[in-house]
């Protein structure tokens, strides 16, 4: 169910009003202390949401280890960023996002960056029809910067030696999709990243005649395009993913134009969660709220210092 703006703006009017439904959705009933994980908790302040665990002798709050932590926006305006984010199915850009509600361009950008980590959908495990199949950003150069790789300049070539930055997917028919940033297309790495989001038993896997993809057999069985004319595919097509990666693509062209490689793993979960909930019934708003709060992440992320900082928060490596 697409979250209505002007519902979000009516409903939650209110900094108490936001903060009671984020406490609410975190804890139900029985308030838990996000240090220790037990729950002999003294309240400190109800209003504010704030806490003393008997415990570890910790104060926390609703925003303690959440993307809200340390915050200074109001939650209302969060909440209306997180609707258009959930609105946008193809991506909504720093300056969008300014443009439709007069925060700063910072604001919009920072705030955007948290969103999209609770996007992260944990403990994802793929079954039967498995496509793995994986593209390419980046390659050419932009003209104003000589020295960053325009990611909009999608192309599916496999290219040694170049600046392309290779991105692998995996996507169940009918059902989730789940990428990776894999510098190196080496078996062991698509290997790890097949065992740690697909099932092995009574699994399919559908990948092209791209070498590396071969070893996989031995650990899930496999089927190959046959890429020659006049061949019927049937059942052996990489369709879900190819059609998330122009959906990525367009994405990427339309709305966020300075993507860094840096944060090219934040931008591919936002994509992720679109794809993921094209055919979700519920509140897809509450359902969101729920799962950036349940991930409990610290606040590295947004202002990570390397590729790698990124990738650890996002695969958890
Ligand atoms: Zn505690």
């Amino acid at each position: 169910m697409a979250t209505n703006i002007r519902e979000i703006q009516l409903k939650y009017n209110t900094q108490q009003k936001c903060l009671n439904f984020l406490a609410e959705l975190r804890w139900g009933k029985t308030v838990t202390c996000p240090n220790c994980e037990k729950n002999k908790v003294r309240v400190i302040d109800n209003l504010k949401k704030r806490y003393f665990c008997k415990s570890c002798k910790e104060q926390f709050s609703v925003f303690t280890n959440t993307i809200f932590e340390g915050t200074l926006l109001e939650l209302p305006t969060w909440f209306q960023i997180i609707t258009l984010i959930l609105n946008a199915k193809s991506g909504m850009s720093a300056k969008e996002i300014q443009r439709n509600l007069g925060v700063t361009y910072k604001t919009a950008y920072y705030t955007a960056m948290r969103i999209r980590v609770g996007m992260l959908q944990e403990n994802t495990c793929l079954n039967g029809i498995i496509e793995m199949d994986e593209s390419y950003f980046g390659g050419k150069y932009r003209k104003t910067n000589e020295n960053k790789p325009d990611l909009a300049t999608v192309e599916y070539k496999r290219g040694r030696g170049t600046n392309k930055i290779s991105v692998v997917g995996m996507a169940q028919r009918k059902g989730k999709v789940v990428t990776k940033v894999i510098e190196k297309l080496s078996k062991r790495n698509l290997l790890n990243m097949l065992k740690t989001y697909a099932k092995q038993e009574n699994s399919i896997l559908v990948t092209d005649g791209f070498k590396s993809y071969h070893e996989l057999e031995k650990y899930i069985e496999r089927l190959e395009i046959n890429h020659s004319k006049g061949f019927s595919k049937g059942i052996v097509h990489v369709n879900t993913v190819e059609n998330f990666w122009s959906g990525v693509k367009n994405g990427i062209r339309g709305s966020s134009k300075s993507i860094s490689k840096k944060y090219l793993p934040l931008y591919l979960l936002e994509f992720e969660w679109t794809f993921n909930h094209r055919f979700y019934k519920g509140n897809e708003f509450e359902e969101y709220l729920k799962n950036a709060l349940s991930q409990e992440k610290s606040l590295e992320y947004w202002k990570a210092e390397s590729t790698n900082q990124v990738k650890n928060i996002v695969y958890n490596q």
